[in-house]
């Protein structure tokens, strides 16, 4: 049996190693753009500053699975199985012509992620995706004791990379449109708490605004370039006078879809409860499928982890043979400074949301038409399997109810 994988993040290396487990003779293939194996992407957010790339590596390799590094899959004839693609040396150094390559395959999992959304800018923005954008961030900083850096877009992930170089000793400033960060997400307490502590923390916390333009002259030096550093104008006109030495964009994602002409998506790639695409054998898993939620009673593509783990495995199991239906309720985690959650199953502020204070952090509860949906776990320790449980039985207790099932009462 040939399993073809296109991707190389941690869902791939899920469903990799589900499909090794089930099937020890198969012959395993991950196709990656990336020039690194598969690794714990998060971490570039958090440990992969201070440990080798060793250390947050997932190790696919050593599970007998073949990983093709700097290729990127351009095209599928489902007829005859049979996958296309091209060498990615041209976007990497600039230097040489694609080479082609043709793979076959008998069950494929695409498993593309997701690629940032890129702000109308020339200038040397880096958008933290992969472990080369990392290395090339390192690299800007690197050696300066107080680096300055612009971080644009207050979502989770720059939050929580404004804090990691804050701790660092690098003098952070962060510009977004939003009056306050997160608050699609999160009640007005805790969105002003997330503020607080970046500002107490020495984050510049610039609200409801956006970045205009980028000026090399005004630091007196006229030579300057972008490898210098700049400062920012920003749209109302205000400039902020800092000399930058890197600039980060934080804006959003969009989803890898292939082969559109062929394959089913609509802001992702979308598959059935047992992530089938619409071609026959061709599955799709983690931040680039939209799958159907029975018990969220939607369509649902998430940028988690969890997701990546879990539905790995999910679609691996069904390459396998093994009907297994795909209906998770999913955790996220998010830590800056001492601001440290623990989420479970869906929350977002276009539902009802109430919490509670206790043990000198909260518990958010996040309701449709009165049946619990998720909940967040403020700063105190969290009760994910109970919390996990209530959600799966659609329980519609009051919160003080659920604070006694958690034990916190
Ligand atoms: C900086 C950062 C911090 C994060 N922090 C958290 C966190 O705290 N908690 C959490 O739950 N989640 C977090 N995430 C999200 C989490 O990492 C993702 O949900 C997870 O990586 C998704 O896994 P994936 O394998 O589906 O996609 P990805 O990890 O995006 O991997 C997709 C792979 O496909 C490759 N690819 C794309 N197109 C092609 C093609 N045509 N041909 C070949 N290869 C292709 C890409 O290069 C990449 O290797 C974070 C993400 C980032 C970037």
């Amino acid at each position: 049996m040939k399993y073809l994988i296109i991707g190389g993040g941690p869902c791939a290396d899920s469903a990799a190693k589900e499909l090794r487990k089930g099937d020890p003779n198969a012959e395993i293939t991950i196709l990656t753009e990336e020039w690194h194996p598969p690794y714990r992407r998060l971490s570039l957010t958090k440990q992969a500053w201070d440990v080798p790339f060793e250390n947050i590596s997932l190790k696919t390799e050593d599970q007998n699975i073949i990983i093709e590094c700097g290729l990127k899959a351009i095209d599928i004839d489902p007829k005859q199985k049979l996958l296309t693609c091209e060498t990615n040396e041209k976007q990497e150094y600039h230097l040489v012509d694609p080479i082609y390559k043709t793979y076959e395959y008998d069950k494929l999992l695409i498993a593309t992620g997701i690629r940032p959304r890129k702000l109308n800018f020339n200038e040397d923005i880096i958008y933290l995706r992969n472990y080369s954008d990392f290395c090339y961030l390192k690299s800007q900083i690197e050696g300066k004791e107080h680096p300055h850096v612009l971080i644009i877009g207050a979502g989770f992930t720059g939050l929580e990379l404004g804090a990691e170089l804050a701790k660092r000793g690098a003098n952070v400033t962060m510009v977004y449109p939003e009056d306050l960060p997160c608050r699609n997400i999160l009640p007005l307490d805790f969105c002003v708490q997330i503020v607080e502590t970046m500002r107490k923390n020495k984050v510049s916390m610039i609200s409801g605004e956006t970045v205009k333009e980028f000026k090399y002259e005004s630091m007196g030096n006229e030579f300057a370039t972008k490898r210098e550093g700049y400062n920012v104008v920003l749209e109302s006109g205000r400039t902020v006078t800092e000399y930058f030495d890197a600039v980060v964009a934080s804006v959003g994602n969009i989803p890898n879809t292939l082969f559109e002409d062929k394959i089913n998506n609509d802001r992702g790639i979308i598959v059935n409860e047992y992530l089938e695409t619409n071609i026959k054998d061709v599955y799709a898993a983690g931040d680039v499928a939209v799958f159907p939620s029975t018990l969220y009673g939607r369509n649902m593509r998430k940028e988690f982890m969890d997701n990546a783990i879990k539905s790995g495995k999910c679609a691996a199991q069904n390459m396998l043979g093994t009907p297994t239906t795909y209906d998770p309720i999913l955790n996220t985690f998010f830590d800056a400074f001492d601001i440290s959650y623990k989420a479970v199953g869906e929350y977002g502020m276009n539902m009802s949301a109430s919490y509670k204070n206790i043990d000198g952090g909260s518990v958010i509860f996040y309701r449709e038409d009165n049946i619990i949906k998720g909940i967040v776990f403020w700063k105190v320790k969290p009760a994910l399997a109970i919390a996990t449980t209530c959600i799966k039985d659609k329980l519609t207790l009051s919160d003080d109810e659920y604070l006694y099932m958690m034990k916190y009462k």
